[in-house]
């Protein structure tokens, strides 16, 4: 089995993110990305140190926001940072203030500035073909496969998962693509025997040995969103002892789809940047 690593692939599209952001010093122009976290969540915390971390080497700038009193202030925050032109990406991390959802919060990042997908507007663009920035972590997954060579057009993909921010923009990604797509959740009936239908299957639930040998066809590719922490440390969805003598390739759990997801966030910055002038 070919494990696809995610942190040599994010290396190799951070070369081209420093291009980019060395052509636009040109312009006096400095890729900026807000991030907004509104709360003390120390897995969001770590999170942040890795954005600004990843950002560092490629040459993004990130400023990172505390709106402490509560969704009013979370709000004043995005408006303000939906029209300063300083700023090009916006990105809000959960857990998001008691009683607001992922949508409310989104609708105030502008599409122009939506670099993770979170505006329900940026959902619909995607699902009607047109121009949006999707969830970063969604578009790891599609560009983990290109980068891979793993053929989509034509190809059976199984995704495991139906949530906003994974699940249901991959599909539509991957449904860009001229992949076949099928949508699976915890209502799914036989989830073993559709995903072993599949060339490619995608888990993106949240659950550690989810996906075992018996969701594997033999030599097809698995790709791994899950992120769990547990007592043996930080594990997928997916059964690696198991499928590893059935599978053709695995994202492995830490150092596949996250690293990826991270620096796709800072692409996005740069090409936001870019667009704004
Ligand atoms: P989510 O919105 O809660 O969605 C989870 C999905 O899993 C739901 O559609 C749910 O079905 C489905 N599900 C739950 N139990 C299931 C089961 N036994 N069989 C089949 N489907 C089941 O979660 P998410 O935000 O998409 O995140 C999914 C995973 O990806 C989490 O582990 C998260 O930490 C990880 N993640 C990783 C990254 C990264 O950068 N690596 C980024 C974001 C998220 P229903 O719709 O029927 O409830």
């Amino acid at each position: 089995m070919r494990l696809l690593d995610g942190r040599a692939m994010a290396a190799e599209i951070g070369r081209g993110v420093v291009d980019e952001v060395e052509r636009l010093a040109e312009t006096d122009v400095t890729p900026t990305l807000a991030v907004v976290v509104p709360s003390a969540d120390p897995a969001a915390l770590s999170y942040v140190q890795v954005i600004e971390r990843t950002a560092g080497k490629v040459g993004v700038a990130v400023q990172v926001h505390h709106p402490a009193g509560g969704p009013d202030e979370l709000a004043a925050v995005l408006d303000k940072l939906a029209v300063d032109r300083a700023v090009h990406g916006v990105l809000v991390q959960t857990p998001l203030p008691a009683g607001r959802t992922a949508g409310e919060v989104g609708v105030r990042i502008p599409p122009v500035k939506d670099v993770d997908g979170m505006n329900p507007l940026s959902l619909g663009r995607l699902a009607l073909g047109l121009p949006a920035f999707p969830s970063a972590t969604a578009e790891a997954v599609v560009e983990i496969l290109r980068r891979a060579e793993v053929p989509l057009a034509g190809a059976r993909a199984c995704v495991i998962g139906r949530g906003p921010v994974v699940g249901k923009p991959a599909a539509l990604l991957l449904l860009a693509e001229d992949a076949t797509v099928t949508v699976c959740h915890s209502r799914t009936k036989d989830l073993a025997t559709v995903a072993h239908e599949a060339d490619i299957v995608v888990a993106a639930v949240g659950q550690p040995k989810l996906v075992g040998a018996g969701f594997v066809r033999p030599g097809a590719t698995v790709v791994d969103v899950g992120t769990n922490v547990t007592d043996a440390g930080l594990v997928g969805d997916v059964d690696v002892d198991a499928i590893a003598p059935v599978a053709g390739a695995l994202t492995p759990v830490p150092g596949g789809v996250g690293p990826v997801t991270t620096m796709l966030l800072l692409r996005n910055t740069v090409l936001a940047a870019r667009h704004s002038r």
